[in-house]
């Protein structure tokens, strides 16, 4: 190492230094002075310091000095020299970065220049790699892959909350709706859609100032001459818990606070609101925070009217949504008194003007109200036995419908605005679909959602790994060489063990939730007896006695069984479901499912379920569509500009799946060069090679390698490429630097 250092180590990686983060990784640096014992170094940011000859890993390699369009091209494809690419690019505002046809995005948190009407013209028809990287030229490719193939695209975006995955999504749709053709109707209807959807299905959380709380798979359809047809989005898993409460900083979802702010003196009179500040009510106050940066609500509410209006919602449809919205403020204030009965703990309702208010906008009689908040039926030995709730009871049983009531509006919504998108459906025409769907979680407490969440990774992630293998392979095709079977970090297990196999974790959990006197105890017992003694299956320790864990491709999460049986069964109480079905309030009726049997919550689909489903869907969809795939990455916690911070990102580029494509490539031929690049870097090691435009490359390199290389090195010389091993690129690499 130090002859290399000495002679041609101009520039080198550098253990971190004083950093002992899980996420610290080499940097790059430049030698300004070697002694003896250490060596001064300075780094991209002009600092210097002294380090010893045991903090430096090696030499770089020439293509992470600067920084390259396509990190496939490193030299070196590792953890830090991608981050370093990265990073180098970013300070040039240059946000996006191929590695091969993935797109990497970092959220630039500031406006830039970059997609005009211009830029969508520049990046029209163009190859991939012809134009600097760029979100147009992914969905450029999209398109002209779905043309020429008359085959489905789909681009499968990700990332963590605040990457951009949202903003992304958007300029997509942007770019093709523009590049599409005329601009009609209904390309500015699926525009439209989003700003509806955001206002339902957005929310600020503390992370993001537009967090999406639901994950969307977007397919638009293209007619045989590439206009936009129509298209249909698939929603899943809307954050409910938001409805009822949220924590501090954070809000409910944004069309609470701009119906309040926008709708005029005569509309809330009729609504019964009387209160405007979003203070007034409890489902909007816990997070001590009503207004957004920026944003005015009242302006939003004009535009989410509008953008209704365009996609066809009729007045009094509106009319009748604002109505619900409406019930479920006057619901989240309505109080309880606890009262006793013969010793038992009783409830009744202690605000009969807000309980009137709630009766009249749901079209239900205002003592059958009350009774359903306060009472539960049960069927006993086929007879109904009528019990008081005590408060705390009456409480939750009011959260949950709310909750299932603010669902069934969202859901109805989006299949309103599949109504209007996908009118002509019958025709099978190609499509391009594009996935905007929560990232990998692990927060301090992870609850089923997050299990749902990141079930939902996994098998993204076995997508998103088996397609670059496939490409892997196919270039030694392509190439004619001979290779041997690459072995790849295969995640089947963890979809095996979550939801796919016979008695994994979710039918564990469907099992408990129908099971009488299941509790998150008796679930947690089962699966430590069915899974406790798998690798991938971690039992809490010590202090964690009563968590789960499961080591995700991303890294272990713990979870938290407490409430996952009743988020499981998802469902509220029979009683109020009995008054609901038959209230005077049409729209209501008709946004809850019909067949649902009144007297068996039990038949009922639970989440698990509804949500398997629906994600093996979308996995066919995938995986009969061509992907692209776009990596979102969050520079900083703080939402700012010109600020990335290093152990953030690493983290992220783990969890991305970005570390699988480099080590698909080191389990095969990591390294390799086209001939010319190869001679042109190595021609020293031999004498006398002439003018490379006059000689042919691939024998010059076949020479190079004969000489330099120990005998039967591994190696192989395909069609316009040579590939190497690491340990061939190692020598390579001294014999280089002793001359
Ligand atoms: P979540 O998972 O919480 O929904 P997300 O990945 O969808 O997060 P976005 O809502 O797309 O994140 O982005 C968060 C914010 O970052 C945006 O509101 C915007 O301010 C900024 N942002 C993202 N991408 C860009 C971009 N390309 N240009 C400018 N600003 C951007
Ligand atoms: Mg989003």
């Amino acid at each position: 190492m130090s002859e290399l250092l000495e002679d041609h180590g101009e520039y080198v990686w550098v253990r971190p230094q004083n950093n002992s983060s899980e996420f610290a990784v080499p940097f790059g640096a430049r030698i300004v002075r070697t002694e003896k014992t250490k060596t001064l170094i300075c780094d991209d940011h002009k600092k210097q310091l002294w380090v010893t000859a045991e903090d430096i890993v090696k030499a770089m390699h020439l293509t992470s000095r600067g920084d390259v369009e396509d990190m496939i091209t490193l030299g070196d494809l590792q953890e830090y020299t991608i981050l370093r690419n990265l990073e180098n690019r970013y300070s040039k505002k240059l946000i996006y970065t191929y590695t091969g046809s993935m797109l990497v995005a970092i959220n630039p948190y500031q406006i830039l220049p970059i997609y005009t009407h211009h830029d969508v013209q520049q990046y029209r028809n163009k190859r991939l790699h012809d134009l600097p990287p760029h979100i147009f030229a992914i969905s450029d490719n999209a398109f002209q892959q779905l043309q020429r193939h008359q085959a489905n695209q789909c681009i499968v975006i990700s990332g963590e909350s605040g990457a951009g995955k949202t903003e992304s999504t958007k300029l997509i749709l942007q770019y093709l709706s523009t590049i599409s053709g005329k601009q009609s109707w209904i390309e500015q209807q699926i525009i439209k859609a989003n700003p509806i959807m955001e206002a339902f299905g957005n929310a600020k959380t503390m992370r993001n100032d537009n967090s999406s709380r639901f994950g969307k798979y977007i397919d638009i359809r293209f007619t045989e001459q590439g206009s936009i047809q129509g298209a249909k989005i698939e929603q899943y898993l809307l954050e409910k818990s938001r409805i009822v409460f949220q924590s501090t900083g954070e809000r409910n979802y944004h069309i609470f606070y701009s119906m309040l702010a926008g709708l005029t003196q005569p509309e809330l009179q009729r609504l019964m609101i009387r209160e405007q500040s979003p203070s007034k009510y409890r489902y909007l106050a816990q997070g001590g925070c009503y207004t957004l940066e920026g944003k005015s609500d009242a302006e939003e509410f004009a535009e989410i009217r509008c953008a209704m209006k365009m996609l066809s919602f009729a007045s009094d449809e509106m009319w009748n949504i604002f109505s619900l919205l409406a019930a479920i403020l006057h619901l989240g204030n309505l109080q309880f008194r606890a009262t006793e009965v013969s010793n038992l703990e009783t409830v009744e309702v202690d605000d009969t003007q807000n309980l009137d208010c709630v009766a009249k906008l749901l079209g239900i009689n205002v003592s059958s109200l009350n009774l359903a908040l306060t009472q539960r039926t049960i069927y006993v030995h086929g007879e109904h036995v009528v019990t008081s709730l005590s408060k705390d009871v009456a409480f939750e049983g009011r959260d949950a419908f709310v909750k299932a009531l603010y669902n069934a509006i969202f859901v109805r919504i989006v299949r309103r605005i599949n109504e209007t998108l996908d009118k002509d459906a019958s025709k099978t025409l190609n499509t391009i679909g594009v996935l905007d769907i929560f990232g990998f979680e692990n927060f301090e407490t992870n609850s089923f959602e997050q299990l749902c969440i990141n079930y939902a990774n996994e098998n993204l992630q076995q997508f998103f790994v088996r397609h670059i293998f496939k490409m892997e392979q196919a270039e030694y095709q392509n190439e004619d060489i001979n290779w041997q079977h690459i072995e790849f970090h295969d995640n089947q297990e963890i979809l095996d063990l979550i939801g796919m196999k016979p008695v994994n974790i979710m039918s564990l959990i469907d099992e408990e939730s129908k099971f009488p006197k299941g509790t998150d105890q008796t679930l947690l017992e089962k699966l430590h007896v069915q899974h406790g003694n798998r690798s991938i299956y971690v039992k809490g320790k010590t202090t964690q006695t009563s968590l789960f864990g499961i080591r995700h491709y991303a890294g272990v999460v713990m979870y938290n069984p407490l409430g996952f049986l009743e988020k499981n069964r998802d469902s509220f109480s029979t009683d109020l479901r009995a008054i609901v079905k038959n209230s005077k309030n049409k729209y209501l009726v008709d946004i809850f499912p019909k067949e649902l049997p009144m007297d068996t919550a039990k038949k009922q689909p639970t989440l698990s379920v509804k949500f398997r489903n629906s994600l093996e869907l979308l996995m066919r969809t995938l995986s009969s569509a061509h992907p692209f795939f776009i990596r979102c990455i969050k520079p900083n916690e703080s939402k700012e500009p010109n600020n990335f911070d290093k152990d953030l990102c690493v983290r992220q580029l783990r969890y991305s799946g970005m570390m699988e494509t480099a080590r698909i490539r080191r389990a095969g031929y990591p390294i390799r060069h086209t001939y010319r690049e190869f001679v042109e870097r190595y021609r020293l090691l031999v004498p006398k090679i002439g003018q490379l435009d006059k000689c042919d490359c691939k024998q010059v390199a076949q020479q190079i390698c004969k000489t330099s290389l120990p005998v039967s090195p591994d190696l192989q010389f395909g069609r316009t490429k040579i590939f190497l091993r690491d340990d061939e690129d190692t020598s390579l690499e001294k014999e280089r630097s002793r001359i």
